[in-house]
């Protein structure tokens, strides 16, 4: 018999937390695990008595690891040997796994017998399989406190289960389990972090983006893209609302004093973002805005622009710290694409000297002194909407060639 990992144990945290949803939670990520890996043929993923296995049949297990360390709602993952319940398979088992990490110079077994037809127990079981690994391995040893590998064997009735090291998973929630946002979604670093922070808690996203064509490039349009496209790696696909933005903003710093036109602008922005959560029957919206950072960010400035809708605002950025922020856009690799140097409709337009504590009744009583609607209607039409997929990008080797 060849001896290979063939199954990965998948390990899931706060689902244990959710009482009744948890079979719910669990379909959803089942299924959600399945999707991403659609692209292996005859993988498969099973739940059976209170765990999850992907089972590899004859695949490698590094990349599905890698696809598996994208998902939200796995808090760890371990590969695991299936083998018969004999006492020659299972020291082959355990054996293999102890040589597939080379670093390992402590080791631990923990075997636990829950089928008592077996004729060594749990104790019997770690001295056998210690001694087994001892005598057939060089540089390692026995270390119960803090071994670098622990190798858990479980013999149950239908089979043993030989699992070694633990991948760390994402955590958080499988992706839908919490209902879905509309993301304000800037070329910036902070919203598509906000995202995928909202996606973290289970919250599914559609997104909208506001453009100002011609003043804004069809490159800063395509950077939203890319960014989005980053993003779907966390999730499923994206649908992208795209708002013609352009006679708004032109109409807001026309008629609005200079230094309000930035709250104006935001509370078109919700207003618009309003309508498409209704539109769509998504009860939130999602922003990468955080508090103090930029003029449009204070607290005065929120309850002006709040104002405009009851929906509630999800800001996962709050109260992080710009380096934080930074620091996972570079883990979820949209950092590189937000310093694109395109402008974006705020970069275009924006005010020299914007009010850091607008006052709300002031904001309504100048926008009150133009009817704004038909062009709000307008721009609300003129949306054109884009679906970037979750899909890997093929790229055929015989592109360049041709
Ligand atoms: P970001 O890095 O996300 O652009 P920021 O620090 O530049 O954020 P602002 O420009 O004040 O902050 O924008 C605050 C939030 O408003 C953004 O995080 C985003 O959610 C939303 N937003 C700003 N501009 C746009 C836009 N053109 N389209 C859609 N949403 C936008
Ligand atoms: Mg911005």
């Amino acid at each position: 018999m060849k001896i290979q990992f063939d199954h990965i144990l998948i390990r899931y945290g706060e689902l244990g937390l959710k009482g009744k949803n948890i079979k719910q939670f669990l379909i959803r990520l089942q299924h959600h695990i399945q999707h991403k890996l659609r692209d292996f043929k005859g993988i498969k993923v099973k739940r059976t008595q209170g765990r999850m296995f992907v089972l590899l049949n004859g695949h490698e297990p590094e990349p599905v690891l890698d696809i598996l360390q994208h998902v939200f709602g796995i808090k760890s993952m371990s590969l695991a040997i299936k083998v018969e319940n004999t006492l020659e398979d299972i020291q082959a088992a355990t054996l293999f796994a102890i040589q597939e990490e080379p670093t390992v110079k402590t080791f631990k077994i923990s075997a636990k017998r829950t089928n008592k037809d077996f004729p060594h127990g749990s104790q019997e079981m770690n001295q056998i399989l210690g001694g087994h690994v001892l005598v057939n391995c060089e540089d390692v040893t026995v270390d119960v406190h803090h071994p670098d590998l622990e190798i858990k064997v479980e013999i149950r009735n239908e089979a043993t289960y030989i699992t070694s090291k633990v991948v760390p998973g994402l955590g958080g929630l499988p992706v839908g389990t919490s209902n879905k946002t509309l993301l304000l979604l800037s070329g910036g670093i902070d919203s598509p972090v906000a995202g995928y922070l909202a996606m973290k808690r289970g919250v599914s996203i559609e997104a909208i983006h506001f453009h100002s064509p011609p003043f804004t490039s069809e490159r800063a349009k395509q950077k939203v893209l890319d960014i989005a496209k980053k993003l779907t790696k966390y999730g499923i696909n994206i649908k992208i609302h795209m708002v013609p933005f352009t006679k708004l903003q032109q109409a807001i710093f026309e008629k609005i004093p200079e230094n309000f036109a930035m709250t104006v602008m935001r509370r078109m922005m919700l207003k618009i973002s309003e309508r498409v959560c209704r539109n769509e029957g998504i009860m939130s919206i999602a922003t990468g805005e955080n508090l103090g950072q930029v003029a449009s960010q204070t607290m005065e400035s929120m309850y002006a622009i709040n104002a405009v809708t009851n929906l509630p605002i999800l800001r996962p950025l709050i109260t992080m710290d710009k380096d934080e922020i930074v620091q996972i856009s570079r883990e979820i690799d949209t950092f590189d694409i937000s310093i694109r140097p395109y402008e974006d409709c705020c970069t275009v337009f924006v005010p020299k000297a914007p009010k850091t504590k607008p006052n709300k009744e002031k904001v309504e009583a100048f926008e009150a002194q133009f009817d704004y609607t038909e062009l709000l209607n307008e721009a609300y039409e003129g949306i054109e909407v884009v679906t970037v997929t979750d899909q890997e990008e093929k790229t055929d080797v015989f592109d360049d060639l041709l």
